[in-house]
């Protein structure tokens, strides 16, 4: 039975039925339904278990991950499994994505195709990020998934662009298909897709694993931030048939980066990889060298590839670099002039930015009206990457004059323009001059 039909009841195995309501896709081990149960939406990953080498082991590794619940709310995770067909076919249930959430893929493509369930015809849609903080949020949460599912000793093993969904307003980010989860170092005879699996896997010498992970989250956050391919370049359009022996030859043994300092050959075409050209130009030095290690000294030695701690260290800092400008022109800090060590100036407009300097890092944050920073940004024992902690704020009663704001639920202590301290409450403000420091506990700031 690999197939459901519609109003079919399926039982589960702790008791009740779900009801099939219709089909939501397939893939390459079964087809997900809409169904119904106990009131609720939901989704039903349905096998074809000719496609599963070992049928039972994944069944009870599927079980074991549901016992063990999902390494945080960005996975939508197996809740409950069926009973098994007569034929020893099953399935689970898991949450149903969220509307507001668009695939992977088609952020990739920049667009959807909406079919009208009237009619049957398909109209494309243009999806993009709302803006750009939104979409580098969206980086951090992919890397601290990862992070919070490695942590747990678990691999995902089949990482690609068919794998998250985005809220493209907020970053928000569903970790899907999370059915090939396994305890590191167990595998059931998945690989990977083409173009996103690690050199050594193509090669056939190694099976994926946090390691391999590692590679291929490298390649999305690639695919994310220039919208191309890292290893596809020169080399690889002149080579003109992509049979399977030219993917083991530009994907396996002799990967090389399109930006490879010490290797040339591979450089993207103009007219063919105009976005990563375009792209690569702009993300600051940091974030191009962590993509050169990555597919460098990253390619052949996996200890060597960059950890999820530090990729979400460095987008948290790109985050904070980046300017909404008067002008309309938003970018990161890296493209815009420097007249000196603290000031921003706009190359269009030619507006200037003052900037906050934190005691625990090298680095300036921009302040223009609407800038944030977050809880981990001013406290070194949190992790919180989404709770904003202080905001960029214009005082309402003198327009173009600006402060700051305490998001928190903490007193902090700003120096005013008396040159005294005093106590900032939660909601509280104090406006930014040009002796301006703050104390937030163990970090402080000051212009
Ligand atoms: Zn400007």
């Amino acid at each position: 039975m690999t197939e459901l039909k519609i109003g079919q009841q399926v039982e589960l195995e702790y008791g009740g039925t779900a009801k099939v309501l219709g089909v939501i896709g397939s893939g390459g081990q079964g087809t997900v339904y809409r169904v119904e149960f106990n009131g609720t939406q939901w989704a039903l990953k349905w096998y074809d278990i000719s496609k599963i080498k070992r049928p039972a082991e994944f069944k009870k590794n599927l079980k074991d991950n549901i016992t063990d619940g999902a390494p945080s709310n960005k996975f939508l995770w197996p809740k409950y499994l069926t009973k098994e067909a007569e034929d020893g076919t099953f399935g689970y249930l898991m949450e149903l994505k969220p509307a507001s959430f668009d695939n992977f893929v088609d952020i990739l493509n920049t667009y959807k195709l909406e079919v009208d369930p009237l009619t049957g015809r398909a109209t494309k849609k243009n999806i993009g990020f709302t803006n750009l903080n939104a979409m580098i949020t969206a980086v951090i949460n992919i890397v601290n998934a990862f992070r919070q599912l490695h942590l747990k000793g678990k691999s995902y093993q089949d990482l690609n662009d068919g794998g998250f969904f985005i809220n493209v307003d907020t970053g928000a980010v569903l970790v899907c298909d999370c059915d090939n989860i396994a305890p590191d170092g167990t595998n059931f005879g998945i690989g990977g897709k083409p173009g996103y699996m690690a050199p050594e896997i193509v090669r056939g010498v190694a099976k994926p694993d946090v390691q391999t992970d590692k590679y291929s989250l490298a390649v999305v956050l690639f695919k994310l931030l220039f919208r191309g391919d890292p290893m596809e370049g020169e080399k690889v359009v002149k080579d003109i048939c992509l049979t399977e022996s030219s993917e083991l030859k530009h994907y396996g043994q002799n990967a090389v980066f399109v930006y490879d300092p010490n290797d040339a050959s591979n450089r993207p075409v103009r007219g063919i990889h105009d976005n990563v050209i375009k792209f690569w130009r702009i993300y600051p030095d940091y974030i191009r060298d962590a993509f050169i290690r990555s597919f460098t000294v990253g390619t052949n030695e996996p200890n060597k590839r960059i950890i999820e701690s530090e990729w979400q260290k460095l987008f948290i800092r790109l985050r904070s670099e980046i300017i909404k400008c008067t002008c309309g022109r938003t970018n990161f800090t890296s493209m815009f002039e420097h007249p000196d060590e603290k000031t921003f100036r706009c190359t269009k407009c030619g507006a200037e930015f003052g900037s906050l300097g934190f005691s625990d890092r090298p680095y300036r944050m921009p302040l223009y009206i609407g800038a944030k920073f977050y809880e981990c940004e001013i406290d070194p024992d949190s992790e919180d990457f989404l709770s904003v902690a202080g905001s960029v704020v214009e005082n309402k009663l003198k327009p173009g004059m600006i402060g700051i704001k305490n998001e928190t639920n903490r007193i902090w202590r700003a120096k005013m323009p008396d040159g005294e301290f005093y106590d900032i409450k939660p909601g509280g403000g104090f406006p930014i001059w040009p002796e301006l420091e703050i104390s937030f506990g163990m970090i402080k700031a000051s212009i």
